[in-house]
């Protein structure tokens, strides 16, 4: 991976096309069918990539263009799961969904991402990432019929994911996010389990590894789920330390306009940190000095090298041009603070000619 300082990113999901999908609109069905519906996803996969590109943005995803939900996209492609009986299930403690059920031992058939990742591999030269749905995060989002033990479901979602990591990793992924929005939430079930979950699913692979944890996307649900949380958000807190101590390389978490208290990024000493500035809950785009004050608020907790700016959460339910506008003030904002970062060093660096005489 190149050396550049602060090398931007984004959480994972960019907005789909209206070809494709109804936009601003989560769990939106697919429009094309049969094998239009492939050729769509690949040609909007594409559009991804080079909108990042253009917007200056360093490590690429592939917008979750083939999938239609962060967790769900995945267990779609596994066995033991009823998609056809739903139950309706109270989400991360804030909402009712209807969820599939797990009817008996779960498994993978075959790779579900290998070809989105040799497209995306293929169709840029930037380090890629990729994200897949972290292991309590999926329980989460399941009514478990058959193991009847969160922690259990966990380890063997975890056995499976570590599984296709490991071959995304072969086809040349740089970095492999897990996505734990359920970190947030459960925070004893996290020391007990859940950290241990999320090692297993990237136990032995030799790319970066990262977790994204945060405060949701702009739905509705998420925003009232807010308001409950009081003037400061102290969830990380408890959390933060656990994963410090984990194997996981990097945290992504949310920054700009949220009540996190920015020196609990302090907490997770010696790992990478992706800090949110852009937010994913208003489609007001920010400017990239907006986005500069929260990187120079981070810079004071995480060396510039550690430091990623990157987008609090997947920006699926915006308007595809709000998105593109954030990428853009993203990638600036970045380049502000990497002009300061330089020319400090160099007013630090002593002139050699001065040395000379
Ligand atoms: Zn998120």
């Amino acid at each position: 991976m190149s050396k550049t300082l602060l090398q931007t990113t984004i959480a994972g999901s960019l907005p789909k096309p209206a070809w494709l999908a109804q936009p601003n609109q989560l769990w939106a069905p697919w429009l094309p069918q049969g094998e239009s519906l492939n050729e769509a996803k690949r040609d909007a996969t594409r559009l991804a990539i080079r909108d990042q590109e253009r917007a200056g943005i360093d490590i690429l995803s592939d917008g979750e263009q083939s999938r239609r939900h962060f967790v769900t996209g995945y267990l779609e492609h596994l066995k033991g799961i009823d998609f056809e009986h739903l139950v309706t299930m109270h989400i991360r403690q804030r909402y009712d969904a209807k969820v599939p059920q797990v009817v008996g031992p779960v498994a993978r058939p075959r790779p579900v991402h290998s070809e989105d990742v040799r497209l995306l591999r293929a169709e840029t030269e930037h380090p890629i990432k990729y994200t897949l749905p972290g292991p309590m995060t999926i329980v989460d989002t399941l009514h478990d019929s058959h193991y009847r033990n969160r922690a259990r479901l966990a380890m063997v979602l975890a056995r499976i994911l570590n599984k296709e990591a490991r071959e995304l990793e072969r086809l040349g992924v740089d970095v492999i996010q897990f996505d734990e929005p359920a970190f947030n939430v459960y925070m004893d079930e996290v020391k007990s389990w859940g950290i241990e979950a999320l090692e297993r699913a990237a136990d032995g692979l030799k790319c970066k590894t990262a977790v994204h944890i945060c405060y949701g996307y702009g739905i509705k649900a998420n925003i009232d789920w807010k308001k409950t949380l009081g003037s400061q958000w102290r969830q990380y807190e408890q959390i933060f330390p656990v994963i410090a101590r984990s194997a996981i390389d990097q945290v992504s978490l949310e920054c700009h306009n949220s009540k996190v208290p920015i020196e609990l990024i302090g907490l997770l000493d010696g790992k990478d940190v992706m800090v949110g500035a852009i937010d994913v809950a208003t489609e007001k785009i920010e400017t990239p000095q907006e986005v500069a004050r929260t990187i120079r608020a981070a810079l004071k907790f995480v060396a510039p090298h550690k430091l990623f700016p990157c987008t609090n959460c997947g920006m699926v339910p915006l308007p595809r041009a709000v998105a593109l506008g954030k990428l853009h003030a993203l990638a600036d904002g970045a380049k502000l603070v990497r002009a300061e970062l330089a020319k400090t060093a160099a007013r630090r660096k002593p002139n050699p000619k001065h040395k000379e005489k």
